[in-house]
């Protein structure tokens, strides 16, 4: 159940309120609003005093529900907006691994010239091999930062465990737990004090009910700025490295509050079926993309295989905005 406290009701009073109700609570906008386990379908007699609105909720998907709030929240990063009223299907891409200045300043080129204002690349790893590259961490962070500066886009890395928080916060706009970060609940709740928006990627083996069960944790901390990322999910099939679970958007676009970002790279596993994959979340009429493209795949440090050479890239981004206007919306 979410329960709305009167807005007279003191932070502090929330705090004891919620302990004893053991919900969890944040304020927002001066109110504060309180999470117990969905099993609760009546306000507690303690609480009813204090209580303004509160809401039953069939399961602990809550309070990314639609049955809670049913337009889709609105993400702001700086200038950039994502979900909400807006009809911005947003672009982010780059390479996997930022490896070296010269990698990144390339990439950075092709997105001013395409008008791309959100650049994304990996600094911390999560990588299936200890023996592989792990990324260049702090180095490649202010690399990040140094790009921002210099063409004002919204950066988004990934945080590979919960001490990486605190400085992707300093240093981009955007932060990313990855998918198999997804059940990192010390990584969760630590994006849930930050007030920064974060992209939430699907573990490859996670339900829906899981995914947004994570996302309450970053949202039940306070921090409403959450985008969903499905990126494709294990199933019995190996000639593709994962299945991007279409039918699962459609569920979340049906029932889930919070913009949805389609990752085609990872999902397909290999670069000649991103364009056409893209093309197709386009046309579902999604929120955002996420793109891997790298200005030499074949040497690339992490994800060669699928990554979009430059030139790719370019002949993919300028048809998917004839693909986006059909459905009412534009590429950013
Ligand atoms: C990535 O975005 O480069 C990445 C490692 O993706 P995922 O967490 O989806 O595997
Ligand atoms: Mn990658």
């Amino acid at each position: 159940m979410i329960i709305h406290l009167k807005e007279t009701v003191s932070a502090e009073l929330a705090a004891q309120l919620a302990e004893q109700a053991q919900a969890q609570y944040f304020i927002r906008e001066g109110q504060a609003v309180l999470i117990t386990s969905s099993s609760v379908k009546e306000v507690p007699s303690f609480l009813q005093e204090y209580a303004a609105d509160h809401f039953v909720m069939a399961s602990d998907i809550q309070l990314a529900s639609r049955t809670y709030q049913s337009a889709t929240r609105e993400v702001t990063i700086n200038q950039a907006k994502v979900g909400g009223s807006t009809n911005h299907t947003l672009m982010i891409t780059g390479p996997c691994s930022i490896e070296s200045w010269e990698q990144i300043v390339t990439c950075a080129d092709m997105l001013k010239e395409l008008g791309i204002t959100t650049l994304r690349a990996g600094c911390f790893k999560p990588r299936t091999s200890p023996y592989s590259f792990q990324g260049l961490g702090m180095e490649g962070l202010k690399m990040l930062a140094q790009i921002r500066e210099e063409y004002g886009f919204n950066i988004i890395t990934e945080v590979r465990d919960a001490t990486h928080v605190e400085a992707v916060i300093e240093y981009a706009d955007i932060v990313q737990i990855g998918a198999k970060a997804m059940y990192d609940h010390g990584i969760l709740r630590t994006c849930g004090e930050a007030r920064k928006p974060v992209l939430l990627k699907r573990h490859f083996g996670a339900t829906l009910q899981e995914l947004v069960q994570a996302a309450e944790f970053v949202l039940s901390g306070g921090n409403e700025q959450v985008m969903l990322c499905e990126r494709g999910i294990r199933t019995f099939e190996t000639k593709t490295r994962f299945t991007l679970d279409l039918c699962g958007v459609s569920y979340l676009k049906e029932h889930i509050n919070l913009p949805i970002i389609l990752d085609t790279s990872h999902a397909m596993g290999y670069a000649y079926g991103v364009p056409d994959l893209t093309r197709a979340c386009v046309a579902m009429g999604v929120d955002g993309l996420l793109i891997e493209s790298h200005p030499n795949p074949k040497v690339a440090k992490s994800d060669a295989a699928q990554q979009l050479n430059l030139d790719e890239f370019r002949d993919l981004y300028r048809s998917v905005q004839s693909v986006a206007e059909v459905v009412g919306r534009k590429v950013v």
